[in-house]
C-alpha cells in the first residue's frame, strides 16, 4: 500500500458545517453533533482544524520514520460507563456492559470471531490496533469502583446537544477526560444510535461518546441489527479521529476520509451488502469496504479497521489524549473486607421547588463482604440528627441508591444537608471522609398566583426574579418599544439576524400556582410575526414544566403560516395594532398543580422577520387580562386617575371583595379588603407608572390607574 503521504481532507470542515448530510440516515450523530458544537462555540472550528493539521503532520513524520503499526506498544485505556435511565429497560445490566467491553477488546485487537468475513483482498491491511480497554477500577478520587455509574433521569430521550454529559441537565458529569474514556449510555431520540466527539487541539471536558442503550453490548436490552456492539466501536473511532469511510461529502468521490488505504466511497452502506459491492466511486471490484467499522452496515457485516485507520487512531491518542493510556487504573485492587462509601447525593441537589423532599444517597460497597445493613444519620441545617436503618444487599463494587425518610416543611432559601454512615452490618464505625457527605441546596418556593400578568413594561428588564432569558448566544429575546399591544413595551426576537437554523432562544416565566384558582386556567398572549419570504420556518413554542423547569413538554407549536400575522417583508417588521393576534391555550390539564413553569421558545428556521410577544395572561379565559373589564362596562371606580397621593375606590360590588394592586410586571404590591362604600389607599410611595387593581370576588375584574 502507498505509505508516502497522508491524503489531506482539505475541505473536511467545510463539509462538516454544510448540510450535505441532512439527507442521510440518522444512525450516527457525530456530524450533527459537530455542527452543533460549531454553531454554539465560535472557537470550535479553529480548534478542530488545528487538531487536524497537527495530526497530519504527526502522521507524516511517523511514516517517514517507518514505524510499523505491528511493532507498536499496547495501549490500555480505562473506561467509565455512565448509565442514564428513566425506565428499568434503560438501566442495562452489568452483564450487558461487560459484553460491550469484550467486543471492544476483540475488535480493536482484531481478535473478533468474524475476521474470516474480511474479503481476501483486504486481509493484508486489516489491522490490530493494539488498543485495549478496561472498566476503571479506581475513580478520580482513588476509591475502588466497578467503572459503572447508574443515575436515574427525568429526561425521556437525549440528543446530540451533550445534555447527557452534565448532571445539572439530567445527565452525568464526565470523569477526568484526560484519564478516563467516558461512555454515556442512555435513550436517544429518533433512532439515533450514538455520537462521538472528535479530539480538538485542547482538552475537552465532554470528550467521549454517547451510545443508545439498545445499541450497547451483545446481550440484554439490545436491538437485532446492533447486537454485535459495533456502534460503540464506530463511535470510539470518532473519538480517535476517524471519519466516516464515505467522507460525508454528499455522494462525491473527490474527498476521502483522510486514510490512505480505505477506498473512496459515495455514501453510507445500509443493511448487509454482498461482496463485491460497487458504487459511483468504486465502479470496479473489489468495490467499497462496507465491512469497515466506519461504514453504516449492520453490525453483523462489519469486521475490520485498516492499517491506515489504526495509524490515525493511535496518532490521535498519542497527540491529544496520551494519558488515556493508563494501565494502573485497570489494576485489580486489594480491598478491605468490610468497607462502604457514601458516594454521591442524588437528591436534593441544586434547586428544589417543593417544600418536602425524599433524600437519595448513593452508597457504594468498596469492600469484599456484602453490605446488608446500614445506619445512616441525616441532618438538615442545624436541626437534630435523624437516624435511618437500611437493610438490603450491596455486593462488592456495586452501588445502591438509598431513599431516606422524607424531610417536610422546608423553608424558602439556602440549606445544607449532611449524611453520615455510622454502622455497617451491625458494626459501629468511626466515620471517615468517605462515610460522610455534605451538600447544599436552594429551596425556591415562591409562587405567583392567578391571575398572572406579564406585559413587559417593567424597568429595568428583565426583572430576573420574574423572567429568565435563555439566549443561545448572538441574537436573542429582548425587550423593545418598537411595538406593543398596550403600554410601551413588548418582547421580541429579530429573526432576520437570528437565522441559524435550529438555534433555540427562550424566556421562562416564574413558578405559578394553578391549584388555588377556582376557574379553568387559560394561558393567553398576543403575538405578531412576519416572514421575509414564504420559505421561512421559524417556530414559536410554548413549553410547560411541572418539575421546576427541569424538564418541559411542548404545549403549543406555531410555525409557517400559522405563526404569520403580517405580510412578508425584508425590512424591519413592526406590527400595527391589527397585526397582533391572540393565542389562547387551556391549562386545564394542569389545574391542580401548585407549581408550573412556562417557557416561550423561538426555534430559528431562517428567512424570518421579527417575532413579538406581549400581554401574557394566565387566568380565566374571559375575565383575565389587562384589558380593563370595568371600563368596558363603562364603570370607572378609581379616582383620581392619574393619581399622585391617594387613590379612591368606589365599591360597586354587592359581595365581599378583596383587592390587589399589581405593577405592570404582575407583582402584587398592596392588598386588602374593600370597604362598603369607599376605600382610600395611600399610593404616594409607588413609583411612577401603570398599575392594575384586581378585584377578587366571585368575578375577577380589573382596572388600571397611572401613578404620576
Ligand atoms: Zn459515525
Amino acid at each position: 500500500m502507498n505509505m508516502k503521504t497522508v491524503k489531506r481532507i482539505p475541505i473536511l470542515l467545510l463539509l462538516l458545517i454544510s448540510n450535505l448530510i441532512s439527507a442521510q440516515i440518522n444512525k450516527c450523530g457525530t456530524i450533527e453533533y459537530t455542527q452543533y458544537r460549531l454553531s454554539t462555540d465560535p472557537k470550535y472550528a479553529a480548534s478542530l482544524m488545528s487538531a487536524e493539521e497537527q495530526l497530519n503532520n504527526y502522521i507524516n513524520t511517523k511514516k517517514s520514520s517507518r514505524t510499523k503499526t505491528s511493532s507498536v506498544s499496547s495501549l490500555k485505556i480505562p473506561v467509565v460507563v455512565h448509565v442514564l435511565y428513566k425506565t428499568g429497560q434503560q438501566n442495562i445490566s452489568d452483564v450487558q456492559i461487560k459484553s460491550q467491553l469484550k467486543v471492544m477488546n476483540e475488535d480493536f485487537r482484531r481478535l473478533n470471531p468474524d475476521t474470516a468475513n474480511t474479503p481476501q483482498v483486504w486481509r493484508n491491511i486489516a489491522a490490530d490496533s493494539h488498543i485495549e480497554f478496561c472498566l476503571a477500577t479506581k475513580d478520580p478520587n482513588g476509591n475502588p469502583t466497578n467503572g459503572i455509574i447508574r443515575r436515574p433521569t427525568k429526561i425521556n430521550s437525549f440528543t446530540t446537544d451533550d445534555k447527557v454529559k452534565f448532571t445539572n441537565q439530567g445527565g452525568d458529569d464526565a470523569w477526568d477526560t484526560k484519564r478516563y474514556l467516558n461512555i454515556w449510555v442512555c435513550n436517544l431520540t429518533g433512532g439515533l444510535l450514538g455520537y462521538g466527539e472528535f479530539p480538538t487541539s485542547s482538552y475537552s471536558n465532554t470528550y467521549g461518546f454517547v451510545v443508545a442503550y439498545y445499541a450497547f453490548g451483545t446481550e440484554g436490552n439490545v436491538n437485532a441489527n446492533t447486537k454485535r456492539g459495533r456502534t460503540t466501536i464506530h463511535e470510539i473511532s470518532h473519538c480517535f479521529n476517524l471519519r466516516h469511510i464515505w467522507a460525508d461529502d454528499g455522494g462525491g468521490c473527490s474527498i476521502d476520509d483522510g486514510v490512505d488505504d480505505t477506498p473512496k466511497q459515495a455514501g453510507p452502506s445500509n443493511g448487509c451488502p454482498k461482496f463485491p459491492h460497487k458504487d459511483a466511486c468504486q465502479i470496479d471490484s473489489p468495490g467499497v469496504m462496507f465491512m469497515n467499522y466506519m461504514d453504516y452496515s449492520n453490525d453483523v457485516c462489519m469486521n475490520m479497521f485498516t492499517e491506515g485507520q489504526v495509524l490515525r487512531m493511535r496518532s490521535a491518542i498519542e497527540l491529544f489524549y496520551p494519558t488515556l493510556n493508563n494501565p494502573s487504573l485497570c489494576d485489580t485492587l486489594n480491598l478491605f473486607s468490610l468497607n462502604s462509601m457514601l458516594k454521591t447525593l442524588y437528591n436534593p441537589v441544586g434547586e428544589i421547588c417543593s417544600d418536602s423532599i425524599i433524600p437519595q444517597v448513593v452508597v457504594s460497597n468498596i469492600g469484599i463482604d456484602t453490605v446488608k445493613e446500614l445506619k445512616i444519620r441525616m441532618r438538615l441545617d442545624n436541626s437534630d440528627w435523624e437516624e435511618y436503618n437500611w437493610i438490603g444487599k450491596i455486593t462488592t463494587l456495586n452501588d445502591e441508591i438509598i431513599g431516606l425518610p422524607p424531610i417536610m416543611n422546608i423553608t424558602n432559601g439556602n440549606h445544607n444537608i449532611l449524611f453520615i454512615i455510622t454502622q455497617v452490618n451491625g458494626l459501629n464505625i468511626l466515620p471517615k471522609n468517605k462515610d460522610s457527605l455534605a451538600s447544599t441546596f436552594i429551596a425556591k418556593l415562591d409562587r405567583e398566583k392567578l391571575p398572572y400578568i406579564e406585559n413587559f413594561e417593567s424597568v429595568p428588564f428583565p426583572d430576573s426574579s420574574k423572567i429568565k432569558i435563555l439566549n443561545a448566544g448572538g441574537v436573542g429575546w429582548q425587550k423593545t418599544t418598537k411595538s406593543s399591544i398596550e403600554g410601551q413595551g413588548s418582547i421580541y426576537i429579530d429573526n432576520k439576524l437570528n437565522n441559524h437554523e435550529g438555534d433555540i432562544d427562550a424566556f421562562v416565566l416564574p413558578n405559578i400556582d394553578l391549584s388555588t384558582f377556582t376557574g379553568t386556567p387559560y394561558l393567553k398572549f398576543k403575538w405578531a410575526y412576519a416572514r421575509k419570504d414564504n420559505s421561512a420556518s421559524d417556530a414559536l413554542q410554548v413549553l410547560l414544566s411541572i418539575d421546576c423547569g427541569y424538564s418541559f413538554t411542548i404545549i403549543s407549536n406555531r410555525t409557517g403560516g400559522s405563526l404569520v400575522t403580517g405580510v412578508n417583508q425584508t425590512g424591519d417588521f413592526v406590527p400595527t395594532t391589527t397585526e397582533w393576534k391572540e393565542a389562547v391555550i387551556s391549562l386545564n390539564a394542569y389545574k391542580n398543580n401548585n407549581s408550573i413553569v412556562l417557557a416561550f421558545q423561538n426555534v430559528a428556521g431562517g428567512n424570518g422577520n421579527n417575532l413579538f410577544i406581549d400581554n401574557i395572561n394566565i387566568g380565566d379565559r374571559f375575565k383575565t387580562g389587562v384589558n380593563d373589564r370595568l371600563q368596558e362596562k363603562n364603570t370607572t371606580i378609581l379616582y383620581p386617575n392619574p393619581v399622585l397621593n391617594v387613590l379612591n375606590i368606589e365599591n360597586p360590588f354587592t359581595e365581599p371583595t378583596y383587592y390587589e394592586i399589581i405593577n405592570s410586571s404582575g407583582k402584587a404590591l398592596m392588598r386588602g379588603t374593600l370597604r362598603q362604600n369607599q376605600t382610600r389607599i395611600e399610593v404616594e410611595a409607588l413609583t411612577k407608572g401603570l398599575y392594575i387593581v384586581i378585584f377578587k370576588n366571585s368575578n375577577q375584574l380589573y382596572q388600571k390607574f397611572i401613578k404620576q
